[in-house]
């Protein structure tokens, strides 16, 4: 028996140490090459890009390869935009496998093997139905099929290891959590293939790299962009289209990394700069950005055109649309980008610029944080510590914790930040740490959290004067007799957040949009005191005519 459990676990031991870059042999074996395909357009109507057209990169986001169907219309829209443009195509993993993919690595860790494999059952059926319907040849189905079966078995060999060790350590869980791209990615690119169009695929380690943060790493531009031109410009060349993976990276030693939650965004963006891109286009499922989140406010419209500045505040306040750094890499550049809806693709959606439209009005949307927490280090004897703010703010940043709101009591009684939850453990804990004596010595009082609140925010054009906003807002606010918790106005940034109950969001978001006729598209929302009633609204300017 011992021995058995030995053998297992080297096994699974020389797999996690060997958990490098995955890409050297699997992506390589499986790259559709051209070779594979006649290299002349004729009678497989085979569709090659040509030599200098300007370069677009676009990505689908988990919705938009969720099954067969949606890869289809994928598989038009790339298409349909390469009589025009050279494409490099960034995928996500299909819709909801990596939270499946995550909860597999926590429960193996849990040691519930039986889940872990009802997962895998699932992710497999999931993967083998969309191969299917999107494969027809024999040969083409088999090379897929085996190249899964090699990525299933990585993630149960690393599942089968986290849970011998009991421990979920932040690396295996960067790669359990990417297979799920380094599925769809393949897949997508054979169904092209399918389609006549000759395209490769590429795991974003070989391109992305970043620093050794797991869960949420950076990426090291100046290497990025050499490995980028080195592995795509030749593709680009030979009028190949290049799927890659989003979501992953790697570090310099090959090690792999996520961009955290959401950030397949992210990695088109970082390629859109690498490789000087002409324009980086979002596919995702609703109409561009949002006056704010569907979801939640029915009557919300799409924003023809937005500054990078304003999506960027969008974004980090909750507008799941755009991952929060998406657009950090765009702005030295000055590269747009757009966001528009896979399944509506005649719409021209949002475009996103340096300086977005030269008319814009007050408000411009409204966005909210649901995950949220409230963490509060107080008590009257906070006077007498030492840098208060200094080391609270050293000791979040030491933890790689996002700040969403500060708000300070005038008599210094009480700091106030807002954290998303799932990084307020970690905070709660440094904090409590970095402030233990002063605890013990009953100079701080409490360190305190409170998860049941939400951010909203009102992001707007500074410019256009956001005084009157928050009256407006509270009076709004008031008449649904929902109470502000706390209240933040940037001095020099264009939002002003309010923290309120969770359960009170939604009616939140639905009193502010009224209240600012955020829904009514053609009419100008000028800031009150504005005399310029007649002022012309941005959607003036019209909507991109840059459709595919
Ligand atoms: P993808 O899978 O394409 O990456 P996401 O689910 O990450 O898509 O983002 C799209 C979702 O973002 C929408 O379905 C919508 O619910 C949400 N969302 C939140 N705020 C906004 C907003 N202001 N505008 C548009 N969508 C928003
Ligand atoms: N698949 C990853 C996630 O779900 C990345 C992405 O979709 O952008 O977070
Ligand atoms: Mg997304």
């Amino acid at each position: 028996m011992r021995s058995k459990i030995n053998t297992e676990i080297t096994t699974v031991a020389r797999s996690l140490r060997s958990h490098r870059t995955p890409h050297s042999d699997s992506a390589r074996n499986s790259a559709i090459h051209s070779d594979h395909f006649p290299v002349e357009r004729g009678a497989h109507g085979q569709v090659r890009s040509n030599l200098n057209k300007p370069l677009r990169i676009m990505k689908f986001g988990g919705t938009s390869v969720g099954d067969a169907s949606c890869i289809t219309k994928v598989i038009d829209i790339i298409r349909a935009a390469l009589y025009e443009r050279d494409i490099v195509v960034v995928v996500s993993a299909m819709r909801g496998v990596t939270n499946q993919l995550i909860e597999a690595a926590v429960q193996s860790e849990a040691g519930n093997r039986e889940t872990v494999a009802q997962i895998f059952a699932g992710l497999r059926k999931q993967h083998d139905t969309a191969v299917d319907a999107l494969i027809h040849s024999d040969d083409g189905r088999n090379r897929i099929r085996l190249q899964m079966q090699e990525l299933f078995q990585e993630g149960e060999r690393l599942c089968q290891g986290t849970t011998l060790l009991h421990e979920l350590t932040p690396r295996v869980r960067d790669s359990i959590s990417s297979l799920g791209e380094r599925l769809s990615a393949p897949l997508i690119a054979s169904a092209l293939a399918e389609s006549g169009v000759v395209s490769d695929c590429i795991e974003a380690t070989e391109l992305v790299v970043t620093d050794s943060y797991h869960g949420g790493a950076e990426p090291w531009m100046d290497l990025t962009r050499a490995r980028s031109e080195a592995r795509l410009r030749p593709l680009l060349r030979q009028g190949v289209v290049a799927v890659v993976t989003g979501f992953i990276g790697a570090t310099e030693e090959g090690v792999l990394t996520t961009l955290g939650r959401g950030g397949s965004d992210y990695s088109a963006t970082i390629l859109g700069a690498a490789l000087d891109a002409d324009d980086v286009i979002i596919w995702t499922d609703v109409d561009g950005l949002l006056t704010a989140d569907p979801h939640l406010v029915p009557e919300a419209c799409s924003i023809p055109k937005i500054s990078y500045r304003e999506a960027a505040e969008l974004a980090y306040f909750g507008a799941k649309v755009i991952h929060p750094k998406a657009l950090h890499p765009m702005m030295k550049s000055g590269i747009p980008v757009s966001i528009r809806n896979t399944f509506a693709p005649d719409k021209s959606g949002t475009q996103i610029t340096p300086t977005g439209p030269a008319n814009g009005r007050g408000i411009t949307a409204l966005t909210a944080i649901r995950d949220a927490a409230l963490i509060i280090v107080g008590g009257p004897g906070l006077l007498g510590v030492q840098d208060v703010l200094g080391r609270t703010f050293a000791t979040t940043a030491a933890v790689r914790t996002d700040v969403l709101m500060i708000s300070q009591s005038s008599s210094q009684n009480d700091v106030c930040l807002v954290v998303s939850s799932s990084q307020a453990k970690r905070t709660i804990e440094a904090l409590r740490h970095e402030f233990a004596h002063d605890l013990a010595h009953e100079k701080v009082e409490h360190i305190t959290v409170d998860s049941t609140v939400a951010i909203v925010t009102v992001v707007g054009q500074k410019e256009r004067g956001m005084s009157g906003i928050v009256g407006r807002t509270f009076g709004a606010l008031c008449r649904e007799n929902i109470e502000v918790i706390a209240i933040a106005h940037g001095a020099s940034a264009c939002n002003i957040s309010f923290v309120v109950a969770e359960k009170d969001m939604k009616a939140a978001l639905v009193a502010a949009h009224r209240e600012f006729h955020l829904g009514e598209l053609n009419s100008p929302v000028l800031p009150t005191g504005s005399s310029d009633r007649s002022a012309t609204w941005f959607y003036e300017s019209g909507a991109s005519t840059d459709a595919d």
